[in-house]
């Protein structure tokens, strides 16, 4: 038998027949990820385990035949993350889908990974908590694949990004052996933070088989806030003084580009000759929203915004944000997309939005900029015409490009996609060369054989 079969064998002892897919037809749906421009191979099969037991002996098997593993969740990653390499075994945990407890008393829910990430936060209002970490994608990204690449969202401004609310994990380490990481207290400090370690590895340390998540009084409604800018420079300017003085619970920036693709997809009476707009949100309790709101304009005013307002009004609220959320469909109804993304500190972000465009201009692309500006985190998206070749490859380019401005004004390749196979030169260049070999140890110690997802999140030089 080939250790393909050997594996097989092992996964029909474990697992029901409608678990394990290896038709041809049907394991492309499961070969990629939402990442355009990355590079994609041909699984064998793909499992699809609804126990950490039954994760536990396909691993171990893999183990034992040396035979890669791709884990994957709801596959809407951006960075080539869950993509299948060529004779892989994709491990799918869409199918552990039980919310499994909520302590209410102490604040944590324990969830299988497959849970989409809106599942868990409607579950959990139902007992009225909330889960903060709320990416864009929220409505078709899995809770195993948020920790796995910490995601970051909107209100991660205020609240955090995914590893801020990990407590524990169970994980299902390479050979197969289960074991128990982090905490059930919110404070702990005992021994080596291996449930961080695990928060944004991206599959190449293990499996989650369960999160255990810290949860939130729920927050009161938000006051929006939008501010209209004729220039990115006084958009940069006015993020960074909001930030100094107040808490927003978002900060969102669109960048003239992205506010004429959102127009053009679906008018909004955006204005088309603002260089840039600002979205806020405040849900600072007892009446603070209002008056943080309300400062916020002020502020934004001061830094030279053309328009700016606030609104507390539900629907009105939900209209203005709604421009927001459109950026990437309207974007990606524009033509063919390769969406970048990376952090800068926020003092240099009108100077990383100036640089990008000179880099959209070197290399005639059209770069639409969006993102968490009270992070500093941007997604710098380049857009070209579709089926459109030799454009695709000057936006390859560009994208690199866009990587370097990152680097050079003291940011980072990613600030929530994480490296996936499309940014491990980037990564060679931002981690030193002790940190690059730290990263390799670490790995090794966890994955000897190197089946877990290779090819991933480490760096390439
Ligand atoms: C329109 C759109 C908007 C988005 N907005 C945001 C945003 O605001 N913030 C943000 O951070 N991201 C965003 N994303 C990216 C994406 O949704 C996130 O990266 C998300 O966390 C991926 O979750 P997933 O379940 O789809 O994981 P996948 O894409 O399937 O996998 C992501 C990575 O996690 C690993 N993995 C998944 N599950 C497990 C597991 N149980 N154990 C071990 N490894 C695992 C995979 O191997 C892979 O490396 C967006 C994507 C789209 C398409």
């Amino acid at each position: 038998m080939t250790p393909e079969d050997e594996v097989l064998a092992a996964c029909a002892a474990v697992l029901d027949e409608r678990d394990i897919v290896t038709d041809h037809e049907i394991l492309p749906t499961y070969s990629r990820d939402r990442s355009t421009g990355s590079a994609a191979g041909e699984p064998f099969a793909a499992v699809f385990p609804r126990r950490a037991e039954q994760v536990s002996a396909v691993l171990a098997a893999a183990h034992a035949h040396r035979v890669p593993v791709v884990p994957r969740g709801a596959g809407s990653g951006l960075s080539g993350g869950s993509n299948a390499i060529d004779g892989s075994l994709v491990v799918c945990l869409e199918r552990m889908r039980e919310v499994i407890h909520v302590d209410v008393a102490n604040g944590f829910v324990e969830t299988q990974p497959g849970v989409l990430n809106t599942d868990l936060r409607e579950h959990v209002l139902g007992h009225g908590l909330w889960y903060a970490p709320d990416p864009a994608s929220k409505d078709f990204c899995s809770i195993g694949g948020n920790v796995n690449t910490n995601a970051g969202g909107l209100c991660c401004v205020k609240y955090g990004v995914t590893r801020e609310a990990v407590l524990g994990l169970e994980v299902v380490l390479a050979d197969g052996r289960i074991t128990r990481l982090g905490r059930r207290t919110v404070k702990g400090v005992a021994g080596y933070d291996l449930a961080g370690l695990v928060v944004g590895s991206e599959g190449t340390l293990g499996v989650v088989t369960m999160a255990r998540l810290r949860l939130r009084p729920v927050p009161p409604p938000a006051t929006t806030a939008v501010a209209v800018f004729a220039d990115i420079a006084s958009a940069g300017a006015a993020v960074a003084s909001v930030m100094q003085e107040l808490t927003p619970s978002m900060l969102e920036l669109m960048d003239k580009q992205t506010i004429a693709a959102v127009e053009a997809w679906q008018p909004m009476g955006l204005d088309a000759g603002a260089g840039a707009l600002l979205v806020a949100q405040s849900d600072a309790p007892h009446g603070g929203a209002m008056i943080e709101a309300d400062r916020l304009v002020e502020l934004c005013l001061r830094h030279g915004a053309t328009e700016a307002y606030r609104s507390d009004d539900p629907v009105e609220s939900e209209l203005l944000l709604g421009a927001r959320r459109m950026a990437i469909p309207a974007i990606e109804a524009q033509g063919d997309w390769l969406l970048d993304d990376i952090a800068v500190p926020r003092s240099a972000l009108a100077e990383a939005m100036v640089r990008i465009q000179d880099v959209a201009a070197a290399n005639d692309v059209r770069i639409c900029t969006f993102g968490h500006a009270g992070d500093g985190n941007l997604h710098p998206t380049i857009l070209t015409a579709r089926g459109d070749h030799d454009a695709a490859a000057r936006a390859l380019v560009a994208f690199e490009q866009v990587l370097d401005v990152a680097l050079a004004l003291g940011g980072t390749v990613t600030g929530e996609h994480g490296i996936g196979n499309l940014k491990r030169r980037a990564l060679g260049l931002e981690l030193d060369p002790v940190a690059a070999g730290l990263h390799e140890r670490i790995k090794s110690a966890w994955d000897p054989q190197g089946i877990l997802n290779p090819g991933k999140a480490l760096p390439r030089w």
